[in-house]
């Protein structure tokens, strides 16, 4: 099974999985979008059963946006050590793979985590969590 996402729709997802849970115009403003933009991302997100809204408008991840969440965040950290092991900055290499990581698929990516020899931590310094049952093994 394998869920596309837009780039807006990714940061949504890293977003919301960063806070727990969000208000609409806090999502806005972290998005940089206005309200009703923001309100059509999640739409589109709970169109794809990965974002759930309750009766006070708190939005949160699904099982399978965590899941897919988990996944662009694992991808995310396995290319940002390929680029920074050869000589990009953290910021650059950061800033680049936000632009990939949802696009590349899971199996590359683990296939670079093998090759990488396994790297425990980010170049931020955060968990590299290999991922169990991948959200979007092609
Ligand atoms: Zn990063």
């Amino acid at each position: 099974m394998e869920t596309k996402f837009t780039r807006r729709e990714r940061d949504c997802l890293e977003q919301i999985r960063d806070e727990g849970s969000v208000k609409l115009v806090r999502l806005s403003k972290y998005l940089n979008v206005k309200p009703p933009t923001a309100y059509s991302i999640v739409q589109r997100l709970i169109g794809k059963g990965a974002v759930s809204r309750d009766k006070n408008n708190t939005i949160m991840l699904t099982a399978l946006g965590e899941k897919n969440a988990e996944s662009i965040i694992f991808r995310h950290r396995v290319l940002e050590t390929l680029l920074t092991k050869n000589g990009v900055s953290v910021s650059d290499a950061c800033t680049e793979c936000k632009k990939l990581d949802f696009l590349i698929s899971d199996r590359v990516a683990k296939e670079l985590f093998i090759r990488l020899k396994e790297p425990k931590l980010c170049p931020h310094g955060r968990p590299i969590r290999v991922l169990q049952n991948s959200a979007n093994m092609v």
